[in-house]
């Protein structure tokens, strides 16, 4: 039997690279809150990312759950349903009920031309996705807030270094929230960081993300635990040296995949966008009617061969059991965030790939 093929695999520097970081580490004793190499990293990050104020986090759940809590969101979030489940959840979680709005079936984001039909007296923000690194039309969600007096969250966990009109788009909105978990373009092994347009939303969420202390005597609100330890932001300074390189070979085997599977009937690869760059992170095809097979076929094909894909959303958020009751999930309000996600399907992507398993994917799904 052949190796397995995974859909996505972490890229890891070597071991001994990272060791002088741990030796610090031991060294100096100091482990999490705040230490050397979170601080560095805080600033590296916003330099390579082209961002003023970066807070690091654990993992972005809880950077999106700390963030909805620094802008005291109440009511309702406006939302987009086709997502990682951790979109939805943060909203539950903090209590406020999320309206789905449909997506384009172009970009899979929120599509904005529906959102205002959404809004009711109660809705006091919007969580949109930039979806597989495509970025949202950001312009037209932000005149729709400004109009109706709203806050934008992005949960931009896909959009690791995406620049749209020549600056970061994580710029955009009143919070961004990045994941650095394993499985994401660039990884902390768990992580994720919230950018905030000035230093006195950082200084909130940084207060926010450590139990709400101001001070040794004083704690000013109902914080949480999100800190990153010093590992993990050590793990990062690491990984940020190679990051550009790693987006780069991604680069190939995306447009690899994309000149061989363009003429294959009933698969269709969504174009990537024209505006601001990718990462890379993902490589969706949608199977569609007219396709030998249907897309489940498709993914135990490819399991067969010892190759794993992911149903990258399905099932889609709107249809899970605590979310399925609301109004706004219905199938009929959500035709295109439904179809495509029973259309999906993202085929392996890494920066270590060998470009003969990328070949031998395109011969699975071009073979009938
Ligand atoms: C990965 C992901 C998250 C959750 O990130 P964690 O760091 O694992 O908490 C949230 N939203 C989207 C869109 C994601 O892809």
């Amino acid at each position: 039997m052949s190796k397995l093929i995974p859909v996505t695999q972490p890229f890891l520097p070597e071991l001994n690279e990272f060791t002088p970081y741990l030796e610090e580490i031991w060294g100096n004793r100091w482990l999490t809150n705040n230490g050397p190499f979170h601080q560095r990293l805080e600033k590296e990050l916003g330099k390579y990312l082209g961002v003023r104020h970066v807070s690091l986090f654990n993992n972005a759940t809880i950077a999106l759950i700390t963030s909805l809590q620094a802008l005291k969101i109440s009511g309702e979030v406006i939302t987009t349903p086709y997502s990682f489940v951790a979109t939805s959840h943060s909203i539950l979680w903090n209590g406020l009920v999320p309206v789905f709005v449909d997506i384009d079936p172009n970009t899979f984001n929120i599509d904005p031309k529906k959102i205002e039909a959404a809004i009711t007296p109660k809705t006091s923000a919007i969580m949109p996705v930039h979806c597989y690194s495509n970025p949202c039309d950001v312009e037209a969600i932000e005149a729709i807030a400004d109009k109706h007096g709203l806050k934008v969250i992005y949960d931009a966990a896909h959009a690791f270094g995406v620049n749209y009109k020549g600056q970061s788009l994580l710029n955009y909105g009143d919070l961004s929230i990045l994941s650095f978990h394993a499985t994401k373009v660039f990884n902390t092994f768990e992580g994720g960081a919230v950018i905030s347009p000035d230093a006195e939303t950082k200084l909130q969420i940084d207060r926010l993300k450590n139990f709400g202390i101001e001070d040794e005597l004083t704690v000013t609100a109902v914080g949480i635990n999100g800190k990153m330890s010093e590992i993990n932001a050590a793990f990062g300074l690491v990984q940020l040296k190679y990051i550009a390189q790693a987006i780069e070979q991604r680069k190939v085997i995306d447009h690899h995949y994309r000149e061989k599977l363009a003429e294959v009937e009933g698969i269709r690869v969504p174009e990537l966008s024209k505006d601001s760059n990718s990462n890379y992170s993902y490589f969706p095809i949608l199977v569609e009617s007219s396709y030998s097979l249907t897309r489940d076929e498709l993914y135990e094909k490819l399991k067969k061969n010892n190759i794993l894909s992911r149903r990258y959303f399905y099932p889609l958020i709107s249809n899970m059991s605590m979310y399925k009751g609301l109004e706004s999930a219905s199938v009929a309000h959500l035709p295109y965030a439904n179809e495509t996600s029973n259309k999906v399907l993202c085929i392996p992507i890494f920066n270590e790939m060998e470009i003969d398993d990328v070949n031998l994917i395109i011969d699975l799904i071009r073979s009938i």
